[in-house]
């Protein structure tokens, strides 16, 4: 198995592999900027072209810095000292402040690209170890690696599809077993594989919060707000 497919073989373990690949790859971005890149004018020219990112990002970069100790919010106060005044200055030239895309999520939907491709490529190799593991791709992307199989490799989508399914109903049952423990007459607390099965579950249908996943929602949402659109 060559580099790639090791780094994948990683990600297994539990929940979405490719969702816990683009969630770290997400925060190890942001702990880049702002350790490395907080003064860079051309990070700053990306940062203006979207008015300081979108609302996720945005958000995560504030959250980050202050989750770590050697950061604070020194870097993000200059940024967005920085954004604020940009877009004072628009509104006050009469123009239109126009919020482009943000440079993150573009990164993000590259890394989910490229990283749900080279799942399909390598799908031979890493289907029996998803199998023994408690990983579910989550909904989008199972969607997203079976459509590539089902061009390249018909054989291994139907495999993936009936795997994905027992999978499913298997954390269906814990999920009713964590259920179940809230009954009256039940005696023992719920164990550790039941308590987990319900964030588990969320995560199947729903992915985790990442760029790409919330970037999903947004666009949906704003079709909702503007009609005519
Ligand atoms: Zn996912
Ligand atoms: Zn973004």
């Amino acid at each position: 198995m060559d580099l790639i497919g090791i780094y994948l073989m990683d990600a297994l373990g539990e929940g979405c592999p490719v969702c816990r690949i683009l969630r770290k790859y997400e925060d190890s971005e942001i702990e880049i900027i702002l350790y490395e890149h907080v003064n860079d004018p051309d990070v700053r020219e990306k940062f203006r072209e979207s008015l300081g990112l979108c609302t996720h990002h945005a958000w995560k970069t504030l959250e980050k810095a202050y989750s770590e100790p050697l950061l604070g919010p020194l870097g993000v106060a200059m940024i967005y000292e920085h954004m604020l005044g940009v877009y004072a200055d628009l509104l006050e030239n009469g123009t239109a402040p126009e919020e482009g895309e943000c440079f993150l999520c573009k990164l993000m939907e590259d890394k989910e690209r490229s990283t749900v491709e080279a799942f399909a490529d390598r799908i031979g190799e890493l289907l029996p170890e998803y199998e023994r593991s408690g990983s579910i791709l989550c909904k989008r992307h199972y969607e997203m690696v079976l459509e590539l199989l089902e061009r390249k490799n018909p054989e291994a989508a139907e495999k993936l599809r009936e795997l994905q399914i027992r999978k499913l109903k298997g954390l269906g049952e814990r999920l009713g077993s964590f259920i179940d423990r809230f009954d009256y007459r039940a005696k023992e607390a719920p164990k550790k594989e039941e308590v987990s099965a319900l964030p588990l579950a969320i995560e199947a249908l729903k992915g985790l919060e990442t760029g790409v996943t919330v970037r999903k929602r947004r666009s949906k949402k704003q079709r909702g707000i503007l009609p005519w659109k």
